[in-house]
């Protein structure tokens, strides 16, 4: 099996030691991967600036950084290390959840739609970690992810669909299974921070505070708070069948 890896949190990152060690067991992994940290990069691409592909040194493994963010990383992948394609295109492990509309934000999760788009098995991974300061238990994903390899890329595909997962960053023996789960919301409270630099001057600083919706059944968000590893199959369809139902209707009641 040809394994494309690729993350946002850059190629010197732990969880990415972690997934190409798991990978490296199940078949011939190539890493291509930003040079620094890109998280919250979401789905954007490099189109004015030259994109540098250039080797890093990984024992017994291709690995290659590029000065961009993983939609790059994927498609200078896909013509210098994988000329001819490949199996599976794995992003992460990320350093923290991707859950609900953070999807959308995700530089980790841009690294799987952008394999979906070239019509390859994709799944994005990450940490589930709620506490800032708290250990980082990639080991668990590591662990996770070799248990459970031959249903993530044997499963079905679905239409112009990846998974996303995301594990709780708690020791394996917590861990309490896997559920699939659909996207929950996870909405910030505070989302823009006003500070004053020293001299004087107001800057913004954007983080805030996630208020977790305390009652969302069958989410990615309860799941992980649960202590469930979550799989959401994302559809890069974004298409909304049933609005569309709806106004095709509604027209049709206008015509005279
Ligand atoms: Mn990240």
């Amino acid at each position: 099996m040809r394994i494309l890896i690729t993350n946002d949190d850059g190629i010197r990152a732990p969880g990415m030691e972690a997934l190409v060690n798991v990978a490296s067991k199940f078949g011939e992994v190539k890493i291509v991967a930003p040079d620094r940290e890109r998280s919250a990069c979401g789905h954007s691409m490099t189109m004015r600036d030259p994109l540098r592909a250039t080797p890093y040194p990984w024992p017994g493994i291709e690995a290659i950084e590029v000065n961009g963010v993983p939609v790059d990383c994927v498609n200078v992948g896909l013509t210098v290390a994988w000329p001819d394609g490949c199996d599976l295109i794995l992003s992460g492990i990320n350093n923290g959840p991707n859950l609900g509309f953070d999807i959308t934000y995700s530089g980790t999760v841009a690294g799987a739609m952008e394999g979906t788009i070239n019509g390859i098995r994709s799944i994005s991974l990450s940490m589930a970690l709620f506490v800032s300061g708290a250990p980082i238990h990639y080991e668990t994903g590591a662990a996770w992810l070799e248990e459970n390899w031959e249903m993530l890329v044997t499963a079905p595909q679905g239409r112009l669909s990846f998974l996303n997962v995301n594990i709780p960053s708690i020791a394996y023996p917590e861990l309490r299974g896997h559920r699939i789960t659909q996207m929950g919301q996870r909405v910030y409270q505070d989302r823009v921070e006003a500070r004053s630099d020293p001299w004087g001057r107001i800057y913004y600083w954007q983080g805030g505070v996630v208020v977790m919706e305390p009652n969302q059944p069958g989410t990615d968000v309860q799941a992980v708070d649960e202590g469930f590893v979550s799989i959401t199959p994302v559809s890069l369809d974004w298409t909304n069948h049933e609005l569309m139902k709806q106004l095709e209707t509604e027209m049709r009641s206008r015509e005279k």
